[in-house]
């Protein structure tokens, strides 16, 4: 029923365009404007309520598909009541995809026209999904691409190599690097007894300095939790109305970076706040429903982790991070503070070999190397255990192509809002207007 609605809103938007040249050009064009942008907000919002049930009945097929869901719960609960089988949404969001391409060209209105685009790229990333339910497998390159909206250009491993060696010289001895590394960052590992209070103190310098530059809605709140059994570090869970479950995971000691690290990331810059300012823009402002869903394999994804793993730098720049790591985190987790800089410029270091990752990732899931091999090469460049590369390793069997949403992500975020030396001020309201808007990853390209 809902496909013969929006046939007949394209049909009357087609109408409309063709009466246009025979409207004399002058009188009829701002009347003619108001009537095309109402149709063509109509049209749009009859395809985002299809799209949004529609991603609600995927999510049924698979744990984990909606990231988060704050809408209607009737939605939900009907979605989940008669979903339609895989072969019948996979033919509905190609329908879909055709609505819209018919609809965009006749948008006026920029944002709304973005707003089409962003819907567009998300139902391509619910197509190749659900082909993947189905049995589909593409190469990483072309996985990442149809899902997340960007198509990852992997450097070799041995490009890290240089990283490598300057962390061998930055902790010199026996036995094997990773091993040294690990040896000497377990000096930095918060106690479980002072993990709330340092985490407490982590969030609120994330969220100040977030707030300074980043308009909030009043009562917003997020609850922190700590929880084992999982293969990622943090997630946050958002709920709608402001509100967010940031979970992190205690599997393996937590080491002091991460207090900054997941503050920001799940708090504020990153997910929480991102979360707040779709609900606030989007869904409440402009009423566009299709942003109180968020499917997880979707390039929203690459703006979220992008944005998240950028936001660390952005509200902490050059030594702020280090600054605050020492006179204020680590006297509340009672670790004692190094009389050098040797940890923060380890922690650099290793965070210049990160982008291995990737490379691990598409090696291991193109086939080109095994498991054990996967892990083996993690301990290599992440500088990590046997413990912590399997639960790299045990991500990547999860999430697959997902992971160049961080290292790609946070690289394009970080080339958008740096573009051209401005000021702190002016990469603060980049940044907003990522979070704000419609954005997908081809957005952060343009100029
Ligand atoms: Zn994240």
């Amino acid at each position: 029923m809902r496909k013969f609605v929006i046939l007949s809103l394209v049909a009357a938007l087609s109408a409309c365009a063709a009466s246009e040249t025979k409207t004399p050009p002058k009188p009829g064009v701002a009347t003619l404007d108001v009537r095309r942008t109402a149709a063509s907000t109509k049209a749009l919002d009859e395809i985002a309520a299809a799209y949004l049930r529609l991603t609600l009945e995927i999510g049924t097929h698979e744990a984990g598909y909606i990231d988060a869901y704050y809408g209607p719960p009737e939605l939900k609960t009907a979605a989940e009541a008669a979903p339609r089988d895989k072969a019948a949404l996979l033919t509905a969001t190609r329908e879909l995809m055709a609505q819209i391409d018919l609809a965009a060209r006749r948008i006026p209105d920029p944002l709304a026209k973005r707003r089409a685009t962003f819907l567009r790229a998300q139902l391509r990333a619910a197509e190749t999904r659900l082909m993947m339910m189905q049995g589909a497998r593409f190469s990483f390159a072309d996985e990442a691409e149809r899902l997340f909206g960007v198509r990852p250009r992997l450097k070799p491993l041995a490009s890290y190599d240089a990283e490598l060696a300057k962390i061998e010289a930055l902790v010199p001895g026996d036995g094997a690097l990773p091993d040294r590394v690990e040896a000497y960052l377990d000096a930095f590992t918060i106690p479980k007894d002072r993990l709330q209070k340092t985490f407490d103190a982590a969030i609120a310098r994330c969220r100040g300095r977030s707030m300074a530059h980043i308009p909030m809605p009043v009562g917003e709140s997020f609850r922190l939790e700590f929880v084992t059994g999982k293969s990622w570090s943090g997630y946050n869970y958002y709920q709608g109305g402001y509100h967010s479950l940031i979970q992190v995971n205690t599997d393996l000691p937590i080491r002091l970076s991460r207090a900054l690290d997941l503050g920001c990331h799940e708090g504020y810059p990153g997910h929480h706040l991102l979360n707040m300012k779709l609900e606030e823009k989007l869904v409440k402002e402009r009423g566009w429903s299709e942003f109180s869903v968020y499917p997880l394999y979707s390039p929203q994804s690459l703006i979220a982790e992008g944005s998240a793993n950028y936001g660390i730098d952005l509200a902490f720049p050059e030594s702020s991070k280090a600054d605050t790591e020492r006179d204020v985190l680590m006297p509340i987790a009672e670790i004692a503070v190094p009389s050098d800089d040797r940890y923060w410029q380890l922690l650099k270091a290793i965070k210049g070999a990160s982008g291995a990752r990737l490379t691990i990732a598409q090696q291991y899931l193109d086939g080109v190397i095994d498991r054990p091999t996967a892990v083996a090469l993690t301990q290599k460049y992440l500088l990590v255990s046997p413990q912590r590369a399997e639960q790299s390793v045990s991500f990547t069997d999860q999430y697959r192509s997902y992971v160049i949403n961080y290292g790609l992500g946070e690289t394009m975020v970080r080339a958008y809002v740096e573009r051209g030396r401005p000021s702190r001020d002016e990469m603060w309201r980049r940044m907003a207007k990522i979070v704000s808007e419609p954005t997908l990853p081809a957005d952060l390209l343009a100029r």
